[in-house]
């Protein structure tokens, strides 16, 4: 099974793809966490995508391509994988329609997520992340049990670079231009639905169940 979460950023598309991938025992693979550890770990590909992450940009669709046919290429994806934050372009659509069709995994749904940009900016800016374990916490809705540290591994947890108002408001503008089109490339797709976004947490991920569940 392979199931791709479409959304702008901070639509919680990350929270609903962990949720789902542990019911289903299939992993979450996020190209913006594999991204995240390559600048980390300080690999030359990580030095080539800091920049581009931190100013809100989109690192190049060589790049990503390259991880995440690597990526589901491991064998945990041996039973299929939710794609969370790929594709972002048409480009990087149309060469993981490629990918499947040489696979032996079917795509079987599309979740689009949909949120107001206000409230995107709203939800973004109240992010905390770990630096160690990308664990990510809110300030209203999720609170770490001790404040400013990370209940997986006690780091100081931070404001993520590119979670700062500024750079989500870029952010959003290069969702519009480069990623909601795959709206339209996906709508048609069997499998494919549209979600509201501004529900709580366990409503969104009880619908998305529901609605797989209902897969041919
Ligand atoms: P995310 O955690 O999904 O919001 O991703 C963080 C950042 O990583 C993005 O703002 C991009 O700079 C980069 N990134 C993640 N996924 C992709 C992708 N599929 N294509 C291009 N850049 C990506």
């Amino acid at each position: 099974m392979i199931g791709i979460f479409l959304g702008a950023p901070g639509t919680g598309k990350g929270t609903q793809a962990k949720i789902l991938g542990e019911k289903l025992g299939i992993p979450q693979v996020s190209t913006g966490d594999i991204l995240r550890q390559a600048v980390r770990d300080k690999t030359v590909l990580g030095l080539k995508a800091k920049e581009k992450m931190d100013a809100g940009e989109l690192v190049s669709d060589d790049i990503v391509i390259g991880l995440v046919n690597e990526r589901l290429a491991l064998s945990d994806c041996n039973g299929g994988a939710l794609l969370d934050g790929f594709p972002r372009t048409i480009k990087q659509a149309e060469k993981l329609a490629g990918i499947i069709e040489k696979s032996t995994k079917p795509l079987d749904f599309i979740v689009n997520i949909d949120l107001d940009d206000e409230t995107i900016v709203e939800r973004i800016t109240a992010r905390r992340v770990c630096p160690v374990c990308d664990a990510v916490y809110h300030l209203k809705h999720k609170m770490p049990s001790k404040e400013g540290i990370c209940d997986n591994d006690s780091s100081d947890l931070i404001i993520r670079e590119d979670d700062k108002e500024e750079i989500v408001r870029e952010r959003l503008r290069v969702y519009r231009d480069e990623s909601a089109p795959l709206i339209g490339y996906y709508k048609n797709s069997d499998g494919y639905f549209n979600i509201d976004g501004s529900k709580s947490v366990n409503e969104i991920s009880d619908e998305i169940y529901l609605l797989i569940g209902k897969l041919g």
